[in-house]
């Protein structure tokens, strides 16, 4: 899977609701809108897949699963 990673740009008070392994990739939430929150190696934020949260959570949960197999080698 490929995901579009934009420039985070807040639209309201940031809430975390999961961090994944090494949290590399967090599920945040602004009032009733999820996305996917990742930092770059020069310290920025990107976002992916605005929207509910079943598709930002099922996003979440590929990037990590994905995280896993690259980083440690994780059977899934
Ligand atoms: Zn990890």
């Amino acid at each position: 899977m490929s995901y579009i990673w934009e420039p985070h740009t807040p639209r309201g008070l940031r809430c975390v609701a999961e961090a994944s392994c090494c949290e590399a990739f967090i599920l945040c939430f602004e009032s009733a809108e999820f996305y996917v929150l990742r930092r770059t190696e020069d310290g920025k934020e990107e976002e992916t897949v605005r929207g509910t949260y079943e598709q930002a959570l099922a996003a979440w949960q590929n990037l990590d699963s994905h995280h896993q197999r690259e980083t440690h080698q994780v059977a899934s």
